[in-house]
């Protein structure tokens, strides 16, 4: 007899991430669905991970991170953003960013907690306090300028409320906080037992000069809060999943206790070879002008189509409207240009629990020029 288990997420599919990427590859469309880069890292940062694989760093490294990799991120927080950090007690490595985000809330969630998160959403973030038997208390970002109304947040805030979650700058959308918006999030948390969960993935990724507005600039915040960080947007390397946490040492304590029976630690020669890349601060410096290149190029492109573009300040994505286009549902539209014109985009609806169709696409521009350019011809027919 087969047996049957309860699913502990009943709601949940496969990630519109895969279900794009798919479909892109079955159409042999042009892929501007999933983030990630088309074009090659860096030759040198490869050669020195098999490097260390022929100096024999191949068996376990020290659980919480390579202890080496660890001093270097603390090295760059503090000429980043001015905080010291302790390598010892403060920073895990794990096996990416997602993985970060998901060990925080296990470390912090009981059955019952409540979590505020913003939708549109990355798609990871209600799934990991779900499973947690907590309860996502989502609350819409305004459209079309995706920011937080910090008014209604406080008034969802309970005493039930656990934890936060942040992400800047934002996945689909490419907004980014403010100043006054940390301001915010300081006011409503203080002196409460809230815990802030920062998704900051694309912390280098910040265009037209303004700053990212990190919590680890801000050390009371920082007391209260988990920080995520992901290399594979730093190095264009997503399939490395290697990324960060940082904390303080009391709640870092206690995340260590969960990822030592996870992940336990993570890939050894990557970690070895970063140790002493990360110092190379140029790398991660141009990062913005890099990126905002290549949204100034894509949307230059898109000016001769009718899509129209929403702001983005940051990340590796631009949302544009199709309201000139068409009135279909965004996931059909996706779907469709995918199959008939082969460019491949997310829906942002898919980042939302409940029906919503602000008419809007995703288009990830951290791809080679002409791939954006063979794009950009195909989505002028529309
Ligand atoms: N958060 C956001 C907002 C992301 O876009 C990504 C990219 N996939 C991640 C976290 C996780 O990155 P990683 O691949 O390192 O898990
Ligand atoms: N972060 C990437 C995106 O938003 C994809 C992550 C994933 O595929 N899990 O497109």
């Amino acid at each position: 007899m087969q047996p049957q288990i309860q699913s502990k997420l009943p709601n949940v599919g496969t990630t519109i991430f895969t279900v794009m990427s798919v479909l892109a590859a079955e159409n042999k469309a042009i892929n501007l669905g999933q983030g990630m880069p088309d074009y090659p890292m860096n030759e040198e940062l490869v050669a020195m991970v098999c490097q260390a694989m022929k100096d024999g760093y191949n068996q376990y490294v020290h659980m919480n991170g390579y202890m080496p990799l660890r001093e270097t991120i603390a090295e760059k927080v503090e000429f980043l953003y001015q905080t010291k950090i302790n390598p010892d007690t403060q920073i895990t490595v794990t096996p990416g960013g997602t993985y970060a985000l998901y060990t925080a809330l296990t470390t912090v969630l009981q059955p019952g907690d409540e979590v505020i998160v913003f939708e549109p959403g990355y798609d990871s973030y209600i799934p990991s306090i779900e499973v947690n038997g907590a309860k996502a208390v989502r609350i819409p970002l305004t459209f079309p300028d995706y920011k937080i109304d910090w008014a209604l947040t406080k008034s969802r805030i309970t005493e039930r409320t656990r934890g936060i979650m942040i992400n800047s700058p934002h996945n689909p959308t490419g907004s980014v906080l403010s100043r006054e918006d940390i301001e915010q999030l300081r006011a409503i948390t203080k002196d409460t037992q809230i815990i802030i969960v920062s998704d900051e993935v694309y912390e280098h990724l910040m265009f037209d000069g303004k700053p990212h507005q990190s919590i680890l600039r801000y050390p009371d915040l920082m007391e209260r809060s988990f920080v995520s960080f992901s290399f594979g947007k730093v190095y264009h390397c997503t399939g490395w999943k290697l990324g960060y946490s940082i904390s303080s040492p009391s709640l870092m304590k206690e995340f260590r206790k969960i990822h030592q029976f996870n992940a336990f630690c993570c890939d050894t020669p990557k970690q070895v070879a970063l140790a002493s890349f990360l110092k190379q601060k140029d790398h991660y410096l141009q990062l913005g002008d890099f990126f905002q290149k290549k949204r100034d190029f894509f949307r230059n492109l898109m000016s001769q189509t009718r899509f129209e573009p929403l702001p983005s300040y940051g990340s590796y994505f631009q949302v544009y409207s199709y309201k000139n286009i068409s009135d279909e549902a965004e996931k059909d539209i996706a779907i469709r240009l995918t199959k008939e014109i082969r460019v491949a985009t997310i829906p942002v609806a898919a980042f939302y629990t409940d029906e919503t169709n602000n008419q809007v696409l995703r288009f990830c521009f951290a791809k080679t020029e002409s791939a954006l350019e063979t794009a950009a011809e195909r989505l002028m027919k529309l």
